[in-house]
Protein backbone atom coordinates (compact mmCIF):
# COMPACT_ATOMS: atom_id res chain seq x y z
CA UNK A 1 0.00 0.00 0.00
CA UNK A 2 1.12 3.44 -0.90
CA UNK A 3 -0.12 6.44 0.85
CA UNK A 4 0.26 10.38 0.46
CA UNK A 5 0.10 12.92 3.08
CA UNK A 6 -0.69 16.32 1.88
CA UNK A 7 -1.62 19.71 3.87
CA UNK A 8 -0.31 23.38 4.04
CA UNK A 9 2.53 23.96 5.23
CA UNK A 10 3.14 23.52 8.90
CA UNK A 11 -0.02 21.04 9.01
CA UNK A 12 1.99 18.59 10.78
CA UNK A 13 2.48 15.96 7.90
CA UNK A 14 6.16 15.42 9.16
CA UNK A 15 5.07 14.77 12.51
CA UNK A 16 2.35 12.03 11.45
CA UNK A 17 4.77 10.56 9.13
CA UNK A 18 6.93 9.79 11.48
CA UNK A 19 4.37 7.74 14.03
CA UNK A 20 3.08 6.08 10.47
CA UNK A 21 6.22 4.91 9.78
CA UNK A 22 7.08 3.24 13.83
CA UNK A 23 3.33 1.71 13.54
CA UNK A 24 3.15 0.79 9.51
CA UNK A 25 6.94 0.29 8.71
CA UNK A 26 6.36 2.05 5.66
CA UNK A 27 9.34 3.80 4.08
CA UNK A 28 9.25 7.83 4.60
CA UNK A 29 10.44 10.12 1.07
CA UNK A 30 9.73 13.60 1.99
CA UNK A 31 10.79 15.78 -1.04
CA UNK A 32 11.61 18.89 0.48
CA UNK A 33 14.41 16.97 2.68
CA UNK A 34 15.75 15.55 -0.94
CA UNK A 35 15.38 18.98 -2.49
CA UNK A 36 17.17 20.73 0.13
CA UNK A 37 20.29 18.18 0.18
CA UNK A 38 20.66 19.01 -3.48
CA UNK A 39 20.60 22.57 -2.98
CA UNK A 40 23.60 22.33 -1.03
CA UNK A 41 25.53 21.39 -4.42
CA UNK A 42 23.17 22.61 -6.92
CA UNK A 43 23.06 26.84 -6.41
CA UNK A 44 19.95 26.98 -8.87
CA UNK A 45 18.08 24.81 -6.92
CA UNK A 46 19.10 26.69 -3.49
CA UNK A 47 17.97 29.92 -5.25
CA UNK A 48 14.61 28.35 -6.30
CA UNK A 49 13.65 26.48 -3.15
CA UNK A 50 15.61 28.27 -0.15
CA UNK A 51 15.44 31.62 -1.57
CA UNK A 52 12.91 33.01 -4.03
CA UNK A 53 10.10 30.13 -2.10
CA UNK A 54 9.33 28.51 -5.71
CA UNK A 55 8.79 25.02 -6.59
CA UNK A 56 11.12 23.04 -8.66
CA UNK A 57 10.12 22.23 -12.03
CA UNK A 58 8.29 18.65 -12.79
CA UNK A 59 10.48 16.55 -14.35
CA UNK A 60 13.53 17.68 -11.68
CA UNK A 61 11.46 16.82 -8.67
CA UNK A 62 10.18 13.57 -10.08
CA UNK A 63 13.91 12.50 -10.91
CA UNK A 64 15.46 13.49 -7.73
CA UNK A 65 12.66 11.10 -5.90
CA UNK A 66 12.37 8.34 -8.32
CA UNK A 67 16.05 8.31 -8.02
CA UNK A 68 16.27 7.41 -4.37
CA UNK A 69 13.12 5.45 -4.83
CA UNK A 70 14.83 3.46 -6.85
CA UNK A 71 18.10 2.73 -5.21
CA UNK A 72 15.93 2.19 -1.70
CA UNK A 73 12.44 1.12 -2.22
CA UNK A 74 12.32 -0.65 -5.98
CA UNK A 75 9.34 -2.68 -5.25
CA UNK A 76 7.53 0.59 -5.58
CA UNK A 77 5.45 -0.54 -2.57
CA UNK A 78 4.98 0.41 1.29
CA UNK A 79 5.58 4.05 0.82
CA UNK A 80 4.62 7.41 2.64
CA UNK A 81 5.18 9.71 -0.03
CA UNK A 82 5.12 13.88 1.94
CA UNK A 83 5.50 16.98 -0.61
CA UNK A 84 5.79 14.76 -3.72
CA UNK A 85 3.42 14.57 -5.65
CA UNK A 86 2.04 18.29 -4.97
CA UNK A 87 0.08 18.77 -8.52
CA UNK A 88 -1.63 17.09 -10.99
CA UNK A 89 1.00 16.75 -13.25
CA UNK A 90 3.22 15.44 -10.62
CA UNK A 91 0.63 12.87 -9.49
CA UNK A 92 0.47 11.86 -13.03
CA UNK A 93 4.10 11.28 -13.32
CA UNK A 94 4.38 8.79 -9.84
CA UNK A 95 1.06 7.05 -10.90
CA UNK A 96 2.63 6.12 -14.30
CA UNK A 97 6.06 5.36 -12.63
CA UNK A 98 4.15 3.26 -10.13
CA UNK A 99 1.93 1.68 -12.36
CA UNK A 100 5.02 -0.11 -14.37
CA UNK A 101 5.11 -2.17 -11.33
CA UNK A 102 1.38 -3.01 -11.31
CA UNK A 103 1.32 -0.49 -7.99
CA UNK A 104 -0.38 3.05 -7.41
CA UNK A 105 -1.21 5.73 -4.35
CA UNK A 106 -4.02 4.04 -2.59
CA UNK A 107 -5.14 6.62 0.01
CA UNK A 108 -4.26 10.32 0.42
CA UNK A 109 -4.25 11.63 4.12
CA UNK A 110 -5.32 15.51 3.60
CA UNK A 111 -4.27 17.21 7.00
CA UNK A 112 -6.37 20.66 7.18
CA UNK A 113 -5.35 23.58 8.72
CA UNK A 114 -6.38 27.37 8.22
CA UNK A 115 -3.67 29.85 6.86
CA UNK A 116 -3.46 31.38 10.25
CA UNK A 117 -2.36 28.63 12.02
CA UNK A 118 0.08 27.70 8.90
CA UNK A 119 2.13 30.83 9.10
CA UNK A 120 1.58 31.19 12.74
CA UNK A 121 3.31 27.81 13.32
CA UNK A 122 5.85 28.27 10.33
CA UNK A 123 7.13 31.49 11.40
CA UNK A 124 8.16 29.93 15.15
CA UNK A 125 9.80 26.93 13.61
CA UNK A 126 13.40 26.10 14.60
CA UNK A 127 15.91 23.73 13.72
CA UNK A 128 18.38 22.60 16.41
CA UNK A 129 21.59 22.21 13.18
CA UNK A 130 23.70 19.85 15.26
CA UNK A 131 21.05 17.56 15.42
CA UNK A 132 17.85 18.27 12.80
CA UNK A 133 15.62 18.10 15.64
CA UNK A 134 12.69 20.58 15.16
CA UNK A 135 11.42 22.92 17.58
CA UNK A 136 8.33 25.10 17.31
CA UNK A 137 9.14 27.93 20.00
CA UNK A 138 5.10 28.26 20.88
CA UNK A 139 4.21 24.20 21.04
CA UNK A 140 7.31 22.22 21.16
CA UNK A 141 10.10 24.34 22.76
CA UNK A 142 13.29 23.02 23.04
CA UNK A 143 14.51 21.85 26.59
CA UNK A 144 16.47 24.04 29.31
CA UNK A 145 19.75 22.79 28.16
CA UNK A 146 19.25 23.74 24.36
CA UNK A 147 20.36 27.53 23.39
CA UNK A 148 17.87 28.73 22.12
CA UNK A 149 20.04 31.47 20.32
CA UNK A 150 22.15 28.18 18.66
CA UNK A 151 18.46 27.38 16.79
CA UNK A 152 18.48 28.35 13.08
CA UNK A 153 15.12 29.29 11.19
CA UNK A 154 14.62 27.54 7.54
CA UNK A 155 15.28 30.54 5.38
CA UNK A 156 11.87 29.55 3.20
CA UNK A 157 10.06 29.68 7.22
CA UNK A 158 10.32 33.56 7.00
CA UNK A 159 7.61 35.35 6.72
CA UNK A 160 8.19 36.31 2.50
CA UNK A 161 8.82 32.80 1.29
CA UNK A 162 5.77 31.56 3.81
CA UNK A 163 2.98 33.73 2.05
CA UNK A 164 4.64 32.69 -1.71
CA UNK A 165 4.19 28.90 -0.45
CA UNK A 166 1.48 28.80 1.02
CA UNK A 167 -0.14 30.80 -2.28
CA UNK A 168 1.82 28.00 -4.46
CA UNK A 169 -0.18 25.59 -2.47
CA UNK A 170 -3.43 26.93 -3.20
CA UNK A 171 -3.11 26.90 -6.87
CA UNK A 172 -0.94 24.19 -7.31
CA UNK A 173 -2.22 21.19 -5.02
CA UNK A 174 -5.56 22.54 -5.04
CA UNK A 175 -6.73 21.00 -8.19
CA UNK A 176 -4.74 17.73 -6.93
CA UNK A 177 -6.92 17.83 -4.09
CA UNK A 178 -9.91 18.24 -5.82
CA UNK A 179 -8.95 15.29 -8.81
CA UNK A 180 -8.30 12.62 -5.79
CA UNK A 181 -11.57 13.68 -3.86
CA UNK A 182 -13.39 12.87 -7.30
CA UNK A 183 -11.66 9.81 -7.80
CA UNK A 184 -12.67 8.76 -3.67
CA UNK A 185 -8.94 8.11 -2.59
CA UNK A 186 -9.05 11.20 -0.20
CA UNK A 187 -9.70 11.38 3.46
CA UNK A 188 -9.55 14.82 5.05
CA UNK A 189 -8.91 15.27 8.86
CA UNK A 190 -8.66 18.72 10.79
CA UNK A 191 -4.87 19.21 11.61
CA UNK A 192 -6.06 21.51 14.18
CA UNK A 193 -6.06 18.95 17.38
CA UNK A 194 -3.88 17.37 19.37
CA UNK A 195 -1.39 15.19 17.88
CA UNK A 196 -2.69 11.95 19.15
CA UNK A 197 -6.24 12.46 17.80
CA UNK A 198 -5.29 13.26 14.41
CA UNK A 199 -2.91 9.72 14.81
CA UNK A 200 -5.73 7.62 15.65
CA UNK A 201 -8.28 9.37 12.44
CA UNK A 202 -4.92 8.69 9.74
CA UNK A 203 -4.46 5.02 11.11
CA UNK A 204 -8.06 3.87 11.51
CA UNK A 205 -8.15 5.42 7.82
CA UNK A 206 -5.51 3.26 7.30
CA UNK A 207 -6.66 0.16 8.65
CA UNK A 208 -9.97 0.10 6.77
CA UNK A 209 -7.93 1.01 3.26
CA UNK A 210 -10.14 4.44 3.83
P1 LIG B 1 8.66 21.50 1.92
O1 LIG B 1 9.60 21.17 3.04
O2 LIG B 1 7.79 20.34 1.50
O3 LIG B 1 7.87 22.74 2.15
O4 LIG B 1 9.60 21.76 0.65
C1 LIG B 1 10.55 22.80 0.66
C2 LIG B 1 10.69 23.39 -0.72
O5 LIG B 1 11.20 22.39 -1.62
C3 LIG B 1 9.38 23.84 -1.35
O6 LIG B 1 9.01 25.15 -0.97
C4 LIG B 1 9.73 23.76 -2.83
O7 LIG B 1 10.52 24.85 -3.20
C5 LIG B 1 10.60 22.51 -2.91
N1 LIG B 1 9.76 21.32 -3.15
C6 LIG B 1 9.46 20.33 -2.27
N2 LIG B 1 8.67 19.41 -2.82
C7 LIG B 1 8.45 19.81 -4.11
C8 LIG B 1 7.70 19.30 -5.18
N3 LIG B 1 6.98 18.17 -5.06
N4 LIG B 1 7.72 19.97 -6.37
C9 LIG B 1 8.44 21.09 -6.51
N5 LIG B 1 9.16 21.65 -5.52
C10 LIG B 1 9.17 21.03 -4.32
Amino acid sequence: MNILLIGPQGSGKGTQAQLLVGEFGLYYVESGEILRAAAKSDPVIDRLINKEGKLLPDDITFRLVTDKLERERPQRDGILFDGFPRSVSQFELLDDWLSQMGKKINLTILIEISEEVSVKRLSARRIDPTNGKIYNLVTEPPPPEVDINSLVQREDDKPEAIKKRLELYKQVTGPLVERLDAAGTLKVVGGERPIEIIYEEISKAIKNGH
